[in-house]
């Protein structure tokens, strides 16, 4: 069959076209690689001896407690990039925790632990503690019962709690809340804080709906006296406690300059509420006035919902990062959800990781290593778009690049000056902080 000529030139321009134009502008691209980046969260294991007892405080919430569950493709161990990543990894051989983080392009990792320890040190590792167990202090046998999820993840919070209250010398709940505020809320944060922590973490949405209100103190005080020495509350009864809590944690942690983290996404678990996970249903912690020197950051950048994150950015004190939501979602589609908030308010998006641990095939290090990469990717090509379609300049991009990257979280975290040797420096641009962290007992 004969072509008209005019097909034949139409076509081989467009090929042409193709073929100069890579996804990722190149010069972008060697520039996002060169930037040292700050995860904003992560779970890191403690670097231990042979034969030591394993590492069991990389979550509060560990999800191995609950009944099997299905994991989008791209976060189980089997997929193609999982063991590219893994492979890596291994041929590096990678003799200590900072170590994979330069492997990973990765100046600064806030850890989301219950307590730090060996080989997570600061400047590199920065601390993130757990504070819902604050928010349960009575008996949650009804909340508990709700699902085969939350069975098994209420007792972890009240072993939690237990803890958080012999590190302050206390046997047993105070009689009154504000007492309990006084005595274990509010001195358990600040220890977290001396400990070197800069922000601490709400993963609620394993266990309740995001939906935290604005109780009438007096009813949530009641509450509390009625159940602190015995009894079980009725679910409504408690959500008005907990809601009351959340509020009180919020307001004490801004007032310690430290950010609260969000847990923020669809997953995970069998029966986990994706409905409860809700970007919107923060809206109204967000819109409490008394809470706005408080800096939420929306963990996993609500993702999918990211056009409800988006417009919960509007707020003043709200970010948030990308983490897993890197690794769930392939680069080209999560480059869309980029660009959009990259348009609105740059200067809220937090790179993260989310690395974890999931087993032997399945280490930190390289989920740190295949999230940032896809992460780096994405970015690119969000970048690209906007430069191609002339939204941005090439030094604008770069911007951006460094804002998402790096300096959004030094701005937020406070961490030294934003954009102090952003590229191609070395692993310790990152000033040691006032308060390093160190192992809590
Ligand atoms: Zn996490």
């Amino acid at each position: 069959m004969r072509m008209p000529s005019r097909t034949i030139t139409l076509v081989i321009g467009l090929s042409l076209t193709a073929c100069s134009q890579r996804p990722v502008d190149p010069a972008l691209e060697r520039y996002i690689a060169s930037i040292k980046a700050v995860d904003d969260h992560a779970h890191p294991m403690l670097q231990l001896p042979p034969g030591a007892k394993p590492d069991t405080e990389y979550d509060a919430l560990p999800l191995d407690a609950l009944p099997p569950m299905t994991l989008p493709a791209r976060l189980r161990a089997d997929h193609p990039d999982w063991i590219a990543a893994q492979r890596s990894v291994k041929g590096r051989s990678i003799k200590s925790p900072a170590e994979a983080l330069d492997f990973a392009g990765i100046d600064v990792m806030l850890s989301n632990r219950v307590a730090m320890g060996a080989g997570l040190t600061s400047p590199r590792f920065l601390w993130v503690p757990f504070v819902d167990a604050l928010m349960l202090p009575l008996d949650g046998r009804l909340e508990s019962a709700r699902t085969p999820d939350t069975r098994s993840l209420y007792a972890l919070e009240t072993k939690l709690l237990h803890r958080y209250m012999n590190d302050l010398g206390i046997a047993k709940l105070p009689a009154s809340l504000d007492d309990y505020v006084k005595t274990v809320v509010t001195p358990t944060l600040g220890r977290q804080k001396k400990g070197g922590a800069v922000a601490v973490k709400f993963e609620a949405a394993y266990l309740r709906a995001l939906d935290f209100d604005d109780p009438d103190p007096n009813l949530a005080r009641l509450v509390y006296s009625r159940f602190a020495s015995g009894g079980t509350p009725g679910r409504a009864e408690y959500k008005t406690l907990e809601d009351y809590l959340f509020r009180v944690i919020a307001r004490e942690a801004g007032r310690l300059g430290l950010s609260v983290h969000i847990h923020c996404t669809d997953i995970a678990g069998s029966f986990y509420s994706a409905r409860g996970a809700d970007p919107y249903l923060l809206e109204s912690a967000f819109n409490d006035s008394t809470l706005r020197a408080t800096k939420f950051v929306i963990i996993h950048g609500g993702w999918p919902l990211v056009t409800h994150t988006l417009s919960l950015m509007a707020k003043g004190n709200v970010y948030a990062d990308i983490s897993m939501a890197d690794m769930v979602a392939e680069p080209r589609q999560f480059a869309n959800a980029l660009r959009m908030w990259l348009n609105e308010y740059p200067d809220r998006v937090l790179f993260g990781t989310d690395a974890f641990a999931g087993g032997p095939d399945q280490t930190w290090e390289a989920g740190a290593l295949l999230a940032a990469n896809s992460a780096r990717r994405a970015l690119g090509l969000a970048l690209t778009g906007m430069l191609r379609d002339g939204v941005v300049t090439r030094e604008r991009a770069e911007h951006l690049a460094r804002m998402v990257l790096r300096e959004n979280a030094v701005a937020l975290y406070g961490l030294g000056a934003a954009g102090a040797a952003a590229t191609g420096a070395s692993a310790r641009s990152v000033p040691e902080r006032s308060a390093p962290a160190r192992s809590v007992p």
